[in-house]
């Protein structure tokens, strides 16, 4: 018996991360443009450093709550309730955690029996359906097309509910497609959701980078607060990827038992990351639109440029990604991202990392300066021109 045999075969059949495995290779050539990695350009704003760096020097190098800091999760109610006007209790209904990462992990687990089934509208971030397999449970992927502006329709979704069907995992805005989903067809969801009694796990980490209407919070709409997991952050918003802080909101029995897991686990997320993200909500609003400006600026230049090079292509709506079919120059999804980066040095992630129904699509991020995003359209163009 090899080691590998020895392995628990949930994380034997988990296949790799299609990205990684594509940055690995991305890492080792020199003058790559990448508009791979989903994560802001901008340095963490100054003010939020400043006050991680004095609170080491007053000494806050200890263990939190597990829960988190409850100044912290005061501000995140506080903004919850003014933001969505929908209210928790910080005490009971708010937990810190190590990114939305770790929140995602936990609530699976807190809330999944082996063999339960969660309903996962698709192309969709690549942890959702490995966090559910881990957790025991079966993800059952919705496929959204483009011509639908890849939002998910109850009708899908009645399509595949069954009674084994436990919860729906949903990030609008979307990555990888820069969807959104209007107010009226969320309400539809919901009301689909109470009809089947199912959880709601809605990862709104980039609500707050919406270009086109306001994002609505899942839990804000009518009796959807305690049937909702909110899961958010500060990885993009304030461009705090490295930090490694987010949260979960819900009603005092899943933060419980998403607690339960995150203290045996976790302990507790960073004392220094929690100071900071107490500063970012304060007093981070002005820097946040700043670069939200500086975002739905460079997405004008994609989307103008892809469709000038012949790419049709949705225009995304929030999120910093751009997902354009490639389909018209005949090549595969991997195939495209292979040969863009051979010959013109242009990383991008092919669609089919996000679900099978990225296949034909690429995702580009836009959260690159504007010097890289016109040098890549160049390339991008040259290379397209040589199929279509
Ligand atoms: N959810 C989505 C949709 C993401 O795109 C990402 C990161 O790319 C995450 C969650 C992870 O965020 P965090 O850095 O807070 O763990």
């Amino acid at each position: 018996m090899t080691w590998a045999d020895r392995l628990s075969p949930q994380v034997r059949s988990l296949p790799p991360s299609g990205i990684r495995r594509f940055f690995d290779i991305v890492a080792e050539m020199k003058g790559v443009v990448s508009l791979g990695v989903g994560e802001p350009d901008f340095v963490t704003p100054w003010h939020i450093r400043e006050s991680c760096v004095y609170g080491l020097q007053q000494g806050y190098t200890a263990y939190t709550s597990n829960y988190g800091l409850l100044e912290l999760r005061h501000e995140i109610t506080k903004l919850f309730e003014r933001q969505y006007g929908v209210s928790y209790d910080h005490r009971r209904e708010a937990l810190v955690t190590v990114g939305v990462s770790e929140a995602l992990d936990l609530a699976m687990r807190a809330i999944l029996t082996p063999g339960d089934e969660v309903l996962i509208p698709e192309p969709c971030y690549v942890s959702y359906t490995a966090c559910v397999s881990l957790a025991g449970g079966v993800p059952v992927t919705v496929p959204t097309l483009m011509e639908n502006e890849f939002r998910v329709t109850v009708e899908q979704l009645e399509a595949l509910v069954t009674p084994r069907t436990k919860a729906l995992l949903i990030g609008y805005p979307n990555n990888p497609t820069g969807a959104i989903m209007p107010k009226e067809e969320l309400a539809s969801i919901a009301d689909f959701a109470k009809k089947h009694d199912l959880i709601v796990i809605s990862d709104e980490i980039y609500g707050d980078l919406t270009y086109s209407g306001t994002h609505t919070c899942f839990s804000s709409l009518p009796d959807m607060r305690d049937r909702t997991i909110l899961l958010n952050g500060f990885s993009k918003a304030y461009a705090m990827t490295g930090w490694r802080i987010g949260y979960a909101l819900s009603n005092p029995d899943f933060i419980a038992a998403m607690n339960k897991i995150h203290q045996y686990t976790m302990l507790c997320a960073p004392v220094t990351a929690q100071i900071a993200a107490i500063e970012a909500l304060k007093n981070g609003q002005c820097a946040k639109e700043q670069m939200l400006r500086e975002y739905n600026r460079r997405r004008r230049l994609m989307v103008d440029g892809l469709k000038k090079i012949g790419l049709s292509c949705f225009e995304p709506k929030g999120a910093f990604y751009i997902f354009p079919s490639i389909k018209e120059t005949g090549l595969t999804s991997l195939e495209f991202a292979e040969e863009l980066l051979k010959k013109e040095k242009v990383a991008i992630v092919p669609g089919d990392a996000f679900g099978t129904s990225g296949e034909g699509f690429v995702r580009c991020s836009y959260a690159s300066s504007t010097a890289n995003l016109t040098e890549a359209l160049t390339r991008i163009e040259r290379f397209v021109k040589n199929y279509l």
